[in-house]
């Protein structure tokens, strides 16, 4: 349960933002210009700020910067919400200071794996007193995710509860999963981080959709590591994704012996 300051002035968007943090359990506080937000912000520190690229006045990236640079809300995580996938300017976005990014349309489950995510690495920072602020998505140590490997909630919100249906999806998942993992490990080895990222991004939904929400955040890492051909970081992650799927598959393996998710 987060307080989620959203920034946003399209109303159906802000509408759809505040049902998807409302259905994760947070609370939610809505500005459609980042002036006022800012001045907001300021005040009652929200633990979150879902913020629009294009508002009226001030823009989204500005409106980051400021907060950023100002000691009473610089260290409140930022989502930019981009109307398209911004990949060209990522280096601008990095640069405002935002800790993550989305596409529209917001999907819940990669949103709530980025809030969880940011939720989870700022606790962890005020509990080791660290200020170490690194903008490209930090992957998932181990441990580091707070529950179990799969939500499965996710998975019945988005096929619906008969766990007939489930459970052939959860072996589908599993099939296609390890047949990624394996084309994946190969492109690394390879040092082919444009195919790399491709895979990684692949598997990223289906992590997702059933609910694996760390190892898809870790997908969505690996997917922007092969995208900017870095062979090293590609090398670092690999072992942590091998370890969440190892994690999401031995947890899936117990759903599938029991035949039920309950
Ligand atoms: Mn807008």
């Amino acid at each position: 349960m987060a307080s989620v300051l959203v920034v946003e002035d399209n109303i159906v968007n802000m509408k759809l933002a505040v049902l998807l943090l409302h259905n994760a359990d947070h609370s939610a506080l809505c500005f459609a210009d980042a002036e006022t937000a800012l001045t907001w912000a300021r005040t009652e520190r929200p633990d979150l700020i879902l913020m629009d690229f294009q508002l009226p006045g001030m823009d989204g990236l500005t409106a980051t910067t400021r907060l950023k640079n100002d000691p009473a809300t610089a260290d409140i995580p930022v989502i930019l919400i981009t109307a398209v996938e911004m990949k060209a300017d990522l280096e601008m976005i990095m640069a405002a200071g935002c800790d993550a990014y989305i596409a529209k349309p917001l999907r819940y489950q990669e949103l709530y794996a980025v809030i969880d995510t940011l939720l989870a690495k700022r606790q962890w920072q005020a509990g080791d007193g660290e200020s170490d602020r690194t903008v490209t998505k930090v992957p998932l140590e181990a441990g580091q995710r707070g529950g179990a490997a799969v939500d499965v909630s996710v998975l019945e919100g988005l096929i619906g509860n008969d766990p007939v249906v489930i459970l052939e999806f959860l072996v589908a998942f599993q099939t296609s999963a390890a047949a990624i993992a394996q084309e994946l490990k190969a492109a690394c080895a390879d040092h082919q981080t444009v195919l790399a990222g491709r895979l990684a991004h692949k598997l990223k939904s289906a992590a997702y959709a059933v609910g694996a929400l760390a190892l898809g955040q870790m997908c969505a890492t690996m997917s922007t590591a092969g995208r900017e051909g870095s062979t090293e970081m590609l090398a670092k992650l690999l072992p942590l994704f091998e370890q969440e799927l190892d994690a999401v598959n031995t947890f899936l393996d117990a759903v599938l012996a029991r035949g039920t998710t309950a």
